[in-house]
């Protein structure tokens, strides 16, 4: 039996996979020690065990294990890398380069720091959703200290050029963050390759804990160094200072050792799953995909559907079916999503788009019934809305 509703919000957040609580549990119980207890054995473990973890991050990112920094999630680590950045190369200049499409973690920070003094420019998209590179390199200035450009967007799935930026911002001696977050554990990463000088990420989007992640900092060629934002004891090599969370630890390194590993036969399943859903809501009249579909996340797509009201769908789905529309953290809004609005969405197409984004847990039996409410529902609301006009 189908187990309701169905859940196909995994880019908002993911269950934690039961193979990653298993072992986060003995971090709370059996093995509680602090990790910066350095005069004995419960100290010891909890060290080794984050010793470990550091290890299963670094691994999936090629990043080394000194180069990786935890905290509390993706919007800390983010916060940590640009304001980091911001007050540390302060005398080399205060220009920041991101993105309109860009989470709010990202936006948000750069709001703050242009009260402080930052000038930000914020990069348009195409229609496609992604960073134009001549017009990336055209913004850069010799005040530029850092770019900002996320790795995959969270509403539509599409993947920045990557590699390109990074190359553009070797090339000018800029620091290159990237918001990460939803890519990290779904395609494959390489901090080196890509010459990635920052790069945040969370647990809880790559089937681990809430309320942990982790920051990527390059040591070398370039070594960045960041003023930290939360002063303490000094963990973290004096960037991030406070008890490290050792059973989040723990569960963020397992996760991420579990996406390496599974994740080229994960990402044909989920991928199957979501093309199999796309192609059925494509096969209605007056729907399409919003962003590229070639430069695109294998779990996730953004979908309009002209004529139906996100909000009417939501409620004809009557709670059968948990998607999105907009980003999670600002769906309660009525404004349109601002990262369709950048891709040249009108209000009314923005308004009438869904993110359904598939994962680890979801059946084909669930899809083939999320394709059956949303077709039926689609048509009971364009009757309706016809009926009307
Ligand atoms: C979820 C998300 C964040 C925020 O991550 P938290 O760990 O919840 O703070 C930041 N950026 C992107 C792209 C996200 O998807």
């Amino acid at each position: 039996m189908l187990k309701l509703p169905v859940y196909l919000d995994y880019n908002a957040t993911t269950p934690c996979d039961p193979r990653v609580l298993e072992v986060m549990i003995p971090y709370f119980t059996a093995h509680f020690g602090n990790a910066a207890s350095r005069q004995h054995s419960f100290g010891w473990s909890a060290e080794e065990a984050v010793d470990v973890a550091r290890e299963q991050v670094a691994a999936l990112i090629k990043a080394d294990k000194t180069e990786i920094i935890f905290t509390s999630g993706a919007t800390e680590s983010v916060n940590l890398a640009i304001k980091g950045v911001f007050e540390t190369y302060g005398s080399k200049g205060n220009h920041i380069i991101t993105t309109e499409t860009e989470h709010k973690a990202v936006l948000d920070t750069c709001k703050h720091l242009e009260k402080q003094g930052a000038a930000v420019t914020y990069l348009p998209v195409n229609a496609d959703g992604l960073v134009d590179l001549q017009t990336l390199e055209a913004a850069i200035t010799e005040k530029t200290i850092l770019i900002a450009v996320m790795y995959a967007n969270n509403e539509t799935g599409v993947i920045n050029p990557i590699r390109e930026i990074g190359a553009i911002a070797k090339k000018q001696d800029v620091i290159f963050m990237t918001d990460a977050t939803q890519a990290v554990g779904k395609i494959p990463v390489d901090v080196q390759q890509d010459n990635i000088d920052l790069l945040a990420l969370s647990a809880h989007k790559l089937y681990g804990p809430k309320g942990v992640g982790a920051l990527y900092v390059r040591r070398k060629q370039p070594r960045v160094k960041l003023t930290a934002q939360l002063d303490g004891g000094g963990h973290e090599r004096g960037m991030r200072s406070g008890t490290l969370n050792v059973p989040g630890i723990v569960g963020l390194g397992k996760a991420c050792e579990l996406s390496g590993a599974e994740m080229a036969e994960e990402s044909n399943r989920v991928s199957a799953l979501r093309d199999k859903l796309e192609k059925a809501l494509l096969a209605l009249e007056e729907t399409h995909t919003n962003g590229s579909i070639t430069h695109r996340l294998p779990h996730v797509c953004n979908i309009s559907f002209k004529y139906a009201d996100a909000n009417g769908l939501m409620m004809g789905f009557n709670r059968r079916i948990a998607v999105s529309s907009g980003s999670a953290c600002t769906s309660a809004s009525p404004e349109p999503s601002y990262v369709l609005k950048a891709m040249g969405l009108s209000d009314d197409l923005a308004h009438s788009s869904l993110r359904f984004a598939v994962g680890r847990f979801t059946t084909e039996e669930e899809i083939d019934y999320t394709i059956r409410v949303v077709t039926e529902t689609v048509h009971t609301l364009r009757e309706l809305s016809s009926l009307n006009s």
